[in-house]
């Protein structure tokens, strides 16, 4: 089809949409292990749902809203070998969490999403649906291991079983894949970011003609520099609205030369940024990275906003990279 991206502020999405009540609908089917055609065409429809909103606010690169998965680790531990899943844990108060728990070794056995990235693609009227996986240092991260008992070897193993995903995916035709690591910069140790960096290196280190991406969010990304730089990734995909972009200072003193794809909307808050503020995050993210490797987004996935919110913010976003990019004309 003839869509074509423009040649700077490509806008985006970092990967998560709220849940279309048919989302809901499945998650309840899939939990009683019923998965047959009912399912399929549930997710299908939240994926069309999603895709057709992005469509209407006029999003670049869409996504498939992960409209299949109710929590991002818990999703890949029930389709990869290796895991099962506890009952329900409680974390606090009443909220409960079913923790992925790795009883052997990790390995994928099946496709994954590539069926979903397949369809979002069949219906986005020619934009590119990014694909993203949840990463294996985050992975780990959020399970208990009974079966490694040694943080590398589970890490490694997690990578080189996402790997056949990720080959999966490009095979399919998938050209944007985006490993999400936000348990990442909950942690400080050097050591664990070499490891994460090593495991990208296994995961996307050999793709060529492909954008490979990685999406952190909150906590200490500073800590992630300088390796980060050096990680097998062409764009880093930050938060920077939430944390009033402070993190474009270190870009600069790094002279980050990768892409960024930068946070523009705060998605932990309703508030609906006008289309100025949201030009003037752009603005600062122009003064450290040239518009062709500057990709407007949302701090992280959208699912814990309404849909009318995060519509009407990349409603907002959308006109503002236009604004923008009359402004550098
Ligand atoms: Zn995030």
């Amino acid at each position: 089809m003839s869509f074509r991206l423009p040649n700077k502020l490509v806008t985006t999405i970092v990967g998560s949409y709220p849940y279309f009540p048919e989302a809901l609908k499945a998650f309840q089917l899939r939990k009683r292990r019923v998965r047959g055609s009912e399912y399929e065409e549930l997710v299908k429809t939240a994926i069309r749902k999603t895709v057709e909103d992005y469509l209407s606010a006029g999003v670049d690169i869409v996504s498939d809203g992960e409209q299949r998965r109710e929590d991002m680790a818990v999703f890949f531990a029930e389709e990869l070998k290796g895991f099962e899943i506890s009952e329900p844990v409680r974390i606090f108060d009443n909220v409960y969490y079913r923790k992925p728990v790795i009883v052997d070794d990790i390995e994928w056995t099946h496709e994954i999403v590539v069926e979903d990235w397949r369809y979002a693609s069949s219906i986005s009227r020619g934009r590119p649906v990014k694909v993203t996986l949840t990463g294996p240092y985050t992975m780990y991260s959020w399970s208990f291991d009974k079966h490694y008992g040694n943080m590398r070897n589970a890490i490694l193993d997690l990578a080189r079983a996402l790997a056949r995903e990720v080959e999966a995916l490009v095979n399919a035709g998938a050209k944007y894949v985006q490993v999400d690591e936000p348990a990442l910069s909950t942690r400080v140790e050097k050591e664990d970011v070499k490891l994460a960096g090593e495991a990208l290196e296994i995961m996307v280190g050999k793709l060529s003609n492909v954008k490979r991406i990685m999406h952190v969010c909150y906590g200490k990304i500073e800590r992630l520099f300088p390796e980060v730089l050096d990680y097998p990734i062409d764009q880093l995909d930050l938060e920077t609205k939430n944390s009033e972009y402070r993190l474009l200072k270190l870009l600069r003193e790094y002279s980050f030369d990768k892409e960024l794809a930068l946070g523009v909307v705060d998605v932990h808050s309703s508030r609906i940024e006008t289309i100025e503020e949201i030009v003037d995050g752009i603005r600062k993210g122009l003064e450290i990275i040239p518009p062709d490797r500057l990709y407007v987004k949302p701090d992280c996935g959208l699912k814990r906003l309404k849909r009318e919110t995060a519509l009407a913010k990349l409603r907002n976003m959308v006109k503002a990279a236009e604004k923008a990019r009359e402004e550098l004309a």
